[in-house]
C-alpha cells in the first residue's frame, strides 16, 4: 500500500528568493499537511550523503555545491498516495518540462535551481524523512 509520507525540500534557490511561504500556502492549498519541518543549512557531508544514490552522475558536484549553498526547509508531508502526489504536485526535473501550475513551473529557474525536492519512492521517503527528523520528535510534534 502507498505510504500517506514523503520528503520534500523546498531547496536554496527558493528560500533565498522568499517563496518558502507561498511554497507551503501552495501545498496547503492543494491538501498537504505539514507534519514537520526546519530551516537548514547543509553541511557538505550531509548533502553528500543525503544525495547518495547520484554519486558519480555528472551533475553530483554541482547539485551538492547548491544544496549547501544557503538554506533549505526539509518538510515530512502528508497525503493519500504521498509520494506520486507530491511528484505530480512539484513537476518534472526541469521547470522547462514541467506542467502548468506545478511548483517547479511557478517557482524554478532551471534543471539544476529547482526549487524543490521529492521523494521518488515510499523507501526512500521513510529513509529521507529519518535524514532530517526522528520518529520521537515526529510524535511529540503533533501529540
Ligand atoms: P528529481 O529531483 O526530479 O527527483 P533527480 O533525482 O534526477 O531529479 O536529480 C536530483 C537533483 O539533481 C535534481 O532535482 C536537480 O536539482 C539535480 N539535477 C538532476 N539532473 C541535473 C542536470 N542534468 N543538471 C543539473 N542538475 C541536475
Ligand atoms: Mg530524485
Amino acid at each position: 500500500m502507498a505510504g500517506r509520507q514523503t520528503l520534500g525540500i523546498v531547496k536554496p534557490d527558493a528560500v533565498q528568493k522568499r517563496n518558502l511561504g507561498n511554497i507551503i500556502a501552495h501545498l496547503e492549498r492543494d491538501g498537504w499537511v505539514v507534519r514537520a519541518g526546519r530551516l537548514v543549512r547543509l553541511s557538505r557531508a550531509e548533502a553528500e550523503a543525503f544525495y547518495e544514490v547520484h554519486r558519480g552522475r555528472p551533475f553530483y558536484a554541482e547539485l551538492v555545491e547548491f544544496m549547501t549553498s544557503g538554506p533549505c526547509f526539509p518538510m515530512a508531508l502528508e497525503k493519500d498516495d504521498a509520494v506520486k502526489a507530491f511528484r505530480t504536485a512539484i513537476g518534472a526535473t526541469d521547470p522547462a518540462e514541467a506542467a502548468a501550475g506545478t511548483i517547479r513551473k511557478l517557482f524554478a529557474e532551471s534543471k539544476g535551481r529547482n526549487a524543490v525536492h521529492g521523494s521518488d519512492s515510499d523507501e526512500n521517503a521513510a529513509r529521507e524523512i529519518g535524514f532530517f527528523f526522528t520518529e520521537a520528535e515526529r510524535a511529540h510534534l503533533w501529540g
